[in-house]
């Protein structure tokens, strides 16, 4: 099977790690979100309403994030069993260069392209980068 080299499964692994430790720095771990417990006791009716919106989007963003930690230790987990960067569709060896855009990829570009025709709702969660969704969700700055 040609694929990629010990250099190329290094940088990506490092890339994985990296990205690991960056997700748990913003989102914590599972154990300990870093959001934290709001205080609710000077929060009169409109407050409390608005800062279960709030709350509803932390979970979200922090299951967003545990998805993609999961990713990541799965493609880890592929990478010691010596399964990573194999198309899961063709069994063909993913570029290096679409690895390094997005580590976590299963499927190459071709592969990729007709899987999110035919799910295009899953497509939408998994066509960003990993890195995309982390900077600035829009919905953190409003005031
Ligand atoms: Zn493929």
């Amino acid at each position: 099977m040609e694929g990629l080299t010990k250099e190329e499964l290094g940088k990506l692994a490092a890339q994985m790690d990296a990205e690991k430790l960056r997700i748990r720095a913003i989102a914590g771990t599972a154990d300990s979100p870093v959001v934290a417990p709001t205080q609710r006791e000077h929060l009169d009716d409109g407050e409390v309403a608005d800062e279960k919106t709030v709350q509803r989007q932390s979970d979200a963003m922090l299951k967003h994030y545990r998805m993609q930690l999961a990713d990541l230790d799965a493609a880890q987990s592929r990478m010691r069993r010596g399964q990573y960067g194999v198309c899961i569709d063709c069994q063909q060896a993913i570029p290096f260069s679409r690895l390094q855009a997005y580590p976590t990829a299963m499927r190459c570009t071709p592969c990729q392209n007709l899987h999110e025709q035919l799910h295009p709702r899953q497509a939408q969660a998994s066509r960003r980068p990993a890195s995309a969704g982390l900077s600035s969700p829009g919905w953190l700055t409003r005031s």
